[in-house]
């Protein structure tokens, strides 16, 4: 068998600004995560994406955005009836391919080959819990968990990496640790911690009984921030208000960090905003405020005197109205306004591609401060937002 080769893999303290595109295959999935965002949505609605429309756009990816990797979402893009065409077609032309899934149907050696020989470059598996919690999760299927540990230890066995990305919900918090130790047990690189994120339908749900608040999640992201560090991965906590982890904010990121991770999806082709190539810094900062505001992200009063309320999305509003803000918790010093602050600390993957290392040779400056009001935002909602 001949496998693509793989970039060498590094790490790294230089943030630099994200190429990688996201493309959503469909909606239509084999499992009912209890927190998914598309269960609202009629089954009748939830169809795949053509083949050649998404051909058409890997190549405005490639070619107009300039990106160097693409995520595929679902769903679950791995039912895809030709997922194995659209991975080999990204690889073709230069976007490294990351398929995000739950993974079971890797658990067939013969499916996680096609892959490889299609030329992926990694997958993000979702794994949100340990044993009997991630069949709880998923809602449906036998064997959820053996099903993806075979997953992981046949691309293991296949040398294609691969990440974690875990839904932080109240059933699974006592969990987070073990998921960290299983990432190390298997060979994962990254975990990104998601905190659930009461967008769209959710947004109008006051009480979400698997929502837990900030300061009950943080103890135990605290712990397996420390795990994945201690085992040498790569940990990062999404959408948490960065006053939340004290002592661990190199790890957090809100929507103004985003950006600066390589693994995370670039706003530019993510909206399809039509600038060519690679904006500035500064063309992100506003991008990561308009995001602020569409996902109903806002500054609580005590967000006022905070010394980086310029980097922080601060609260969802869902969550305002449920628990109000007092848990915020405000820097003091000098007004911060590059959102490389406390992400500049982490060490994170990096893939040695020959763009990636023209990059690492140019700077990009700091953006200039904008003066963020204190209150809410706009009430836009983008259709494919979903996070996984
Ligand atoms: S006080 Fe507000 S702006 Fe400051 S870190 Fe906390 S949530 Fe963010």
């Amino acid at each position: 068998m001949n496998l693509p080769a793989r970039p060498p893999v590094t790490r790294s303290r230089h943030r630099h600004l994200t190429r990688r595109g996201v493309l959503w295959l469909g909606l239509r999935c084999d499992v009912r995560c209890k927190f998914c965002y598309d269960e609202h949505i009629p089954t009748a609605e939830k169809g795949w994406l053509d083949l050649g429309d998404a051909i058409q756009a890997l190549e405005k990816f490639r070619f107009h955005y300039g990106n160097e990797f693409v995520d595929f979402m679902g769903g679950e893009p791995t039912l895809h009836p030709a997922i194995l065409e659209i991975v080999a077609h990204a690889a073709r032309i230069g976007l490294r391919p990351t398929v995000i899934t739950h993974g079971m149907h890797l658990a067939k050696p013969e499916r996680a080959h096609a892959f490889a020989e299609a030329g992926i470059h990694d997958f993000l598996v979702s794994i949100h819990g340990i044993g009997d919690t991630v069949a709880t999760i998923h809602g449906r299927g036998k064997n959820n968990a053996e099903r993806q540990r075979r997953a992981l230890d046949n691309l293991r066995a296949l040398s294609i990496p691969f990440r974690f990305n875990v839904t932080v919900i109240r059933d699974n918090l006592t969990q987070l640790e073990a998921i960290a130790e299983l990432a190390g047990e298997t060979g994962a690189r990254v975990v990104n911690f998601l905190t659930f994120n009461p967008y769209f339908e959710w947004a109008r749900t006051p009480e979400i009984d698997f929502q837990p608040r900030h300061s009950e999640a943080a103890p135990y992201l605290a712990r397996a921030i420390s795990t994945c560090t201690r085992l040498g991965i790569e940990a990062n906590v999404r959408y948490l208000p960065l006053c939340q982890l004290p002592g661990y904010e190199a790890h957090v990121y809100t929507g103004y960090q985003l950006p600066y991770d390589t693994h995370e999806w670039d706003y530019n082709s993510w909206y399809d905003t039509g600038y060519p190539g690679s904006p500035s810094a500064q063309w992100y900062y506003q991008a990561s405020r308009r995001q602020q505001n569409r996902h109903d992200y806002v500054h609580v009063p005590a967000c006022g005197s905070c010394a980086v309320r310029e980097i922080c999305d601060g609260f969802h509003a869902q969550y305002v109205t449920r628990w109000g803000g007092e848990e915020a918790s405000p820097y003091t010093g000098p007004p911060v306004t590059d959102p490389r602050h406390f992400i500049s600390e982490q060490d994170k993957v990096e893939y040695d591609t020959p763009s990636a290392s023209a990059a690492h040779d140019h700077v990009a400056p700091a953006p200039v401060p904008l003066h963020l009001d204190a209150g809410g935002g706009a009430k836009a909602r983008h259709e494919h937002s979903t996070r996984r």
